[in-house]
């Protein structure tokens, strides 16, 4: 992996950059990373400088031209070995995410498979890339519409998912015929730089594929350079927002996806038990760091709320938290110190706000893992809709239950907050759901289904402020992100036969 150790200064490994086919080390700006888990600074990264980013746009524009007319077959057949490697290097990949995100090895998994996923997808790129074709469509003419790529394309990650939201992203990207620099989350950037290194090792030419870590500094020079073509992003809206204005501002084609505060409806016919079993994965897998993760639950009417929060609170008693390299556990720790602090102090604030705290996470102590980002589960009741609580993306193991006294009710609660990312409904009746999921003004929806994460051959975004831009992330509107339609009319008369010019606009009769 592209980690130096620093001569002369304490031993302290640096993730640096891969660009141009090469690992680079980079002796300025950096910051710690962090074993969540510990809450130990384990490594270093790197904070790349603009010459640094140029250095990696350079290199993506310089391998273009050639990538771009590399056979569609030969494109996909890197991937076939890349997801060959993935799957060798499963284990160690799978490690660092834990290591650094703090997420449960199950989880790691989890996440690593749905990555996986899109890679299987991008290895149909000679089916998917086939165009249209018309034939005759005036008199000796033939029309097509291809697909070509657009250059160099560069993608911004968050870090609640730093090995399968990249995969979004460059694997369509690539397999399309783009070049690409990725600019993963500067908080766990050790998985994406080995996944870097082996789609090298698949046999992908220098520079079509580059990594540079960084911040704002690298963020920008890549939503400014004209050299960049495309943007994807995915991340908090407030960013997301920012990245899609500026990136716009500058010319390019940008999809940014965003924040969300995704409800679960919990009508009174519901299999409660399944429900309750689905809501605790959905709220507190991954320490609620998800961006499909459940934080509202929706109970329409008293009893369902009475039902809903009593088993809630005795499975949370249940709810086995610590490090995420013991398998036998249900959530790990936060991210950070910093968001740690942010996310208790959103519980302070529902108890301020007159939520009712039914179960209090805060003040948890792992054994053994006493400096650790760890924030137990925990479950407001009677939360109201001008709460902050109930407003803003916590992204902690916080579940907020709304009660209300109708389906409508509920779906209206849903359509007017700010996101619009996912949403479900747990019912036995099918009329109601088909109504929640034909209405309701959100992207991904659930039925009996807490995450209804899309797989890869459909496509993932939400609406209103979760998702800025056109088209979805993956899947075929992946496609469609990454490539230009070009349609060509061709005409081939007769020979010898002579036409007088035409005035009129040309109509195929
Ligand atoms: P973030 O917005 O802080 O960071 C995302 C990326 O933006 C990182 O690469 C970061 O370096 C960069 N960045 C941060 N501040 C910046 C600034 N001021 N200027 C330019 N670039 C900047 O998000 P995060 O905390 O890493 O991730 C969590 C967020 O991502 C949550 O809001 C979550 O909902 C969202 N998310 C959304 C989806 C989705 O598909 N909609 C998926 C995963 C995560």
């Amino acid at each position: 992996m592209n980690i130096e150790a620093i001569a002369g200064i304490e031993a302290m490994e640096t993730v640096g950059h891969f660009i141009n086919g090469a690992n680079v080390a980079d002796h300025g700006r950096r910051q710690d990373v962090f074993n969540p888990a510990t809450g130990k600074a384990i490594r270093q990264v790197a904070l790349a400088s603009k010459e640094i980013v140029e250095e990696a746009i350079a290199a993506a524009a310089k391998a273009f031209p050639a990538w771009r007319n590399t056979p569609v077959a030969k494109r996909a057949r890197v991937m076939f070995r890349f997801k060959q490697l993935l799957e060798q290097n499963a284990d160690h990949i799978v490690a660092l995410l834990t290591e650094e995100h703090g997420k449960v090895l199950h989880d790691a998994q989890g996440e690593f498979a749905r990555g996986v996923e899109i890679v299987e997808y991008a290895c149909g790129a000679p089916q998917f890339l086939k165009g249209e074709h018309s034939k005759n469509v005036g008199p000796a003419i033939d029309s097509w519409s291809e697909f070509q790529p657009l250059g160099v394309v560069a993608g911004i990650t968050p870090f609640n998912f730093p090995a399968m939201v990249p995969m979004w992203m460059y694997p369509m990207a690539i397999v399309c015929g783009n070049t690409f620099v990725l600019k993963p989350s500067e908080r766990d950037p050790s998985a994406p730089m080995l996944v870097a290194e082996l789609l090298h090792e698949a046999g992908l030419p220098e520079g079509v594929f580059n990594l540079v870590n960084g911040d704002k500094v690298a963020v920008d020079t890549l939503l400014t350079d004209p050299r960049v073509q495309a943007v994807s992003f995915v991340g908090s809206t407030a960013i997301a927002e920012y990245v899609y204005q500026t990136g716009s501002a500058h010319g390019k084609r940008v999809q940014a996806l965003g924040g969300a505060k995704n409800h679960a409806i919990v009508m009174p016919d519901a299999d409660m038990d399944n429900a309750v079993s689905a809501l605790m994965g959905a709220a507190y897998g991954s320490c609620g760091e998800r961006c499909m993760a459940i934080s509202v639950v929706v109970a329409v009417g008293e009893e369902t709320g009475d039902v809903l929060v009593g088993k809630l609170k005795a499975e949370l008693k249940q709810l086995k938290v610590g490090p995420g390299t013991d398998n036998n556990n249900d959530m790990g720790p936060l991210i950070t110190r910093q968001h740690f602090e942010k996310v208790q102090g959103y519980v302070d604030l529902g108890e301020r706000e007159g939520a009712e705290l039914v179960t209090d996470g805060r003040g948890l102590c792992v054994s053994g893992f006493e400096d650790g980002f760890f924030l137990g589960g925990t479950l407001f009741d009677r939360v109201t809709p001008e709460m902050k609580i109930y407003q803003d993306e916590i992204f902690g193991p916080v579940l907020c239950v709304v009660r209300v006294d109708t389906m409508r009710e509920a779906m209206d609660l849903i359509d007017q907050h700010e996101y619009g990312n996912g949403t479900c409904i747990f019912t036995r009746d099918g009329e109601a759901a088909r109504y929640f999921s034909d209405n309701i003004k959100v992207g991904m929806i659930g039925v009996n289904v807490p995450l209804p994460v899309p797989v890869a051959y459909h496509s993932f975004g939400g609406w209103k402020r979760s998702l800025f831009g056109d088209l979805c992330a993956y899947g075929p509107d992946a496609v469609r992100f990454y490539t230009r339609r070009k349609t060509i009319t061709q005409r081939w008369p007769s020979s010898g036969v002579r036409e007088g010019a035409q005035f009129s606009f040309p109509a195929s009769h």
